[in-house]
């Protein structure tokens, strides 16, 4: 029977992140010993403080639906940590609880964008941001970047990209793939040029503001001329080990918030009640309590680093935040590597799955087509064993 589905979900790429996931882990069922670094997952547990919050939930039965928006003393946690953590002033009708940091910018590109307004997407950008506004029929722009500067945008280049058509801009800082980390005078110097275009909206997604190993964590939202216009999306997968509970949130301009409410409550109505009982513990504690998994990230990233250094071929910048490298890996296109052409970062990030039995994502799926992307959010020992397969493959 011919297959009847919509032309937008035919134009949607699959995320590439959770493809090479199911890949590894279809391999791994099948007796490979596959070693995952493609997904961006913590693999610690739930700190137990937030276990307990949930399981109080379960027995005070919490069951029902919840406001569309989330709960209100849940809000009110989030109100109180942007101002703890960001000196960030919100109040209720700003602040709206979502099924995952996914989800609110799905809301975010379906309640702003019209067809055919453009989205500006620093390069690398994380894999969803592409597809997501293409689904909400805006049209990405990528603003290229390179190793050499850290991955990151300057002033000149983001006014180069800006067009009468632009709506909004997305990036992450720190950055998922690159792990850059936007200093407060580099954001002031975008900001600079943001200004001058009042109709661009910035949605400044801030999910690994504490996996930051420079402790200096600087929002846009922060600076007064951009706060009406700038949209702060977070949530507790990253620094809570928290990715299957599925919660994430805005701080927003009142107008966009109610927006995203009206959205979801057409789709969803409202995140997990008993996962949202759970973040108000989680955010109502000092980052402090996360802290020995932020130390855990930082001595894999210097492991994974000096791994990295000691293979011929990989170039990398070194990540301020987040848990990923994000390798130059061009030198190896055009080469046959054990009888296997490598012609792109795709070919290479294949090779390394069938070769090494290591899962690794494509740059192409981040806008940058000659780097792969390697989480280190695994135990040392898969780091080194995965690095040690890499090495072995590649030379
Ligand atoms: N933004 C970035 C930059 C991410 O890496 C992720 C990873 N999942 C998300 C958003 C989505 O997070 P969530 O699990 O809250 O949907
Ligand atoms: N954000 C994670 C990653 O980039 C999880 C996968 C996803 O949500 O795409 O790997």
């Amino acid at each position: 029977m011919k297959q009847q589905l919509s032309n937008r979900i035919n134009a949607m790429a699959t995320s590439a992140t959770l493809e090479m996931a199911a890949k590894a882990r279809e391999l791994r069922n099948q007796g490979n010993d596959i070693i995952g670094l493609s997904l961006g997952e913590p693999d610690f547990p739930v700190p137990d403080f937030v276990k307990e919050a949930a399981k109080k939930a379960i027995y005070e039965n919490y069951h029902s639906y919840t406001p569309v928006d989330g709960y209100a003393d849940l809000k009110q946690a989030i109100i109180t940590k942007f101002k703890r953590d960001n000196n960030l002033t919100y109040t209720s009708e700003q602040i709206v609880v979502s099924t995952g940091a996914k989800q609110s910018l799905a809301n975010l590109a379906m309640v702003l964008l019209n067809e055919g307004d453009e989205v500006l997407l620093p390069a690398p950008y994380w894999v969803s941001y592409s597809d997501i506004s293409k689904l909400a029929g805006g049209v990405p722009v990528e603003i290229p970047t390179s190793i050499e500067t850290d991955f990151k945008i300057t002033p000149q280049a983001l006014e180069a990209a800006i067009s009468p058509k632009t709506k909004m801009m997305i990036y992450s800082s720190p950055c998922n793939p690159s792990g850059s980390v936007y200093t407060q005078e580099e954001l002031r110097a975008l900001a600079d040029v943001l200004v001058k275009y009042p109709a661009i909206i910035v949605v400044s997604d801030e999910i690994y503001e504490h996996i930051n190993f420079t402790k200096n964590h600087a929002s846009i939202a922060t600076f007064a001329d951009m706060y009406d216009r700038t949209v702060v999306v977070n949530g507790v997968s990253k620094a809570y080990s928290m990715t299957g509970w599925r919660i994430g949130y805005i701080g927003a301009p009142a107008y966009i918030a109610r927006a995203c409410t009206k959205m979801q409550g057409q789709i969803t109505s409202g995140a997990n009640c008993i996962a949202q009982r759970a973040t108000i513990t989680a955010l109502e504690n000092p980052p402090s309590k996360i802290q020995y998994m932020v130390d855990a990230f930082k001595e894999r990233r210097k492991l994974i680093l000096n791994l990295l250094s000691e293979i011929p071929g990989f170039k990398t910048n070194e990540p301020q935040g987040a848990f990923y490298v994000f390798p130059d890996v061009s030198s190896f296109f055009g080469k046959t590597l054990n009888g296997t052409l490598i012609n792109n970062a795709s070919h290479f990030a294949m090779y390394l799955l069938e070769k090494a039995q290591v899962a690794t994502v494509t740059g192409e799926a981040f806008g940058n087509p000659n780097c792969i992307r390697i989480s280190y959010a695994a135990s040392e020992k898969d780091i080194v064993e995965a690095l040690k397969r890499i090495k072995k493959a590649v030379t």
